[in-house]
């Protein structure tokens, strides 16, 4: 028998998460049944998505009030009712936002990599920025690049793989320390600070042809901006909305119309869809990361009490890179 520490959720919200929304259990886990372990869990992936989770039904079900918040997480095998995951394994999961959690399968970490390297450039940040860029926006050298969220985790990583494919990249954050970090660390060519620039006119100083590729993580009034200045058979990757995630959704973009005499091709995705190219990801972030060409930054906070902070801080922008809560 063993015990475990949990956070749930107490309350729908309809607004800004708070500590409200949040309450935490100690919870008795039960006996292994055969084909089960017992996982340690060490590190959780605070992902914007949770956000909607605890509110909507959307590619996934709602999360219930009462239950476990539902997370990715990573953590060691420390009990084992499964050979192939044997004590000592470590493994990323959908563990929720607890201390120890029965799992009966997850993606073995390999040895060398770390617990944060695995749930951020390994893991399904890398992926997505991967997908989005090769597979949903076909970048190529030549095209001209726009990611908002470009100091997140996702954002940060899209933007430097279309860098390494020779692509003018121009990123969009809501400071200026962000925008030097990722122009001056990560190597974009201009980063507009969405906060105190008019970003349509910084956006057609920077992009005077126009916009190829608009990589999108916010949605909203900068999803319009972008789509007011598309060039011709532009790429739009419709990868997350945050701007709508925490309160009433924004307008629809009057510039949707640009779409259609610019050819444009607006495609969402879910990164689920996608572990067949974990593979591919992995090499080229590994590459790229051994080369010296990508910089994969954490931001982390320490304790599960914190993780309903760590949610929030992603809709204030505290976190530069992956956010995840150390256990
Ligand atoms: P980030 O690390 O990018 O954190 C969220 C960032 O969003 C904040 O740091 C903040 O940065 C910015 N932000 C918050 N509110 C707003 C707003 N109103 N307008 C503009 N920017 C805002 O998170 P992730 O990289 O994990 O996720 C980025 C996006 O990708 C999210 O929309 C997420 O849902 C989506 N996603 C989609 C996946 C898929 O399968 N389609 C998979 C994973 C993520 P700043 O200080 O710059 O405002």
């Amino acid at each position: 028998m063993t015990e475990s520490t949990q956070i749930t959720l107490a309350a729908t919200p309809t607004g800004p998460v708070g500590p409200d929304n949040f309450a935490e259990q100690r919870t008795e886990l039960g006996a292994l049944s055969d084909g089960q372990f017992l996982v340690a869990v060490r590190y959780l992936s605070i992902d914007p998505t949770i956000r909607g989770w605890m509110q909507h039904d959307t590619y996934l079900p709602k999360i219930a009030e009462g239950e476990v918040i539902r997370s990715l997480g990573a953590g060691e095998v420390i009990e084992s009712e499964n050979e192939k995951y044997p004590v000592g394994t470590r493994v990323t999961g959908m563990t929720g936002w607890q201390t120890r959690t029965i799992m009966d399968g997850g993606f073995r970490i390999p040895d060398g990599v770390s617990y944060e390297q695995a749930l951020s450039v390994f893991g399904m940040t890398g992926l997505t920025a991967f997908v989005g860029i090769e597979d949903i926006g076909r970048v190529t050298a030549d095209d001209v690049v726009v990611v908002s969220g470009a100091a997140g985790a996702v954002g940060s990583i899209a933007g430097q793989l279309a860098k390494a494919k020779g692509c003018r990249v121009i990123g969009i954050a809501g400071s200026d320390e962000k925008c030097n970090w990722v122009t001056e660390t990560l190597g974009f060519d201009e980063c507009i600070n969405y906060r105190t620039d008019d970003v349509a006119r910084a956006l057609r100083n920077a992009c005077p042809k126009g916009v190829d590729v608009y990589f999108d993580n916010v949605g909203g009034e900068i999803l319009n901006i972008v789509l007011g200045q598309i060039r011709d058979r532009a790429r739009i990757i419709l990868c997350g909305a945050i701007a709508g995630y925490d309160g009433e959704l924004p307008p629809g973009p009057a510039n949707i119309v640009n779409a259609i005499s610019r050819r444009a091709t607006l495609q969402g995705f879910i990164v689920l869809d996608h572990y067949d190219r974990a593979l591919a990801a992995a090499e080229t972030l590994g590459a790229l990361l051994t080369d010296g060409q990508l910089v994969s930054e954490v931001y982390v906070r320490d304790g599960l009490a914190d993780a309903p902070a760590a949610l929030a801080d992603l809709f204030t922008g505290a976190n530069t890179g992956k956010t995840l809560v150390r256990l």
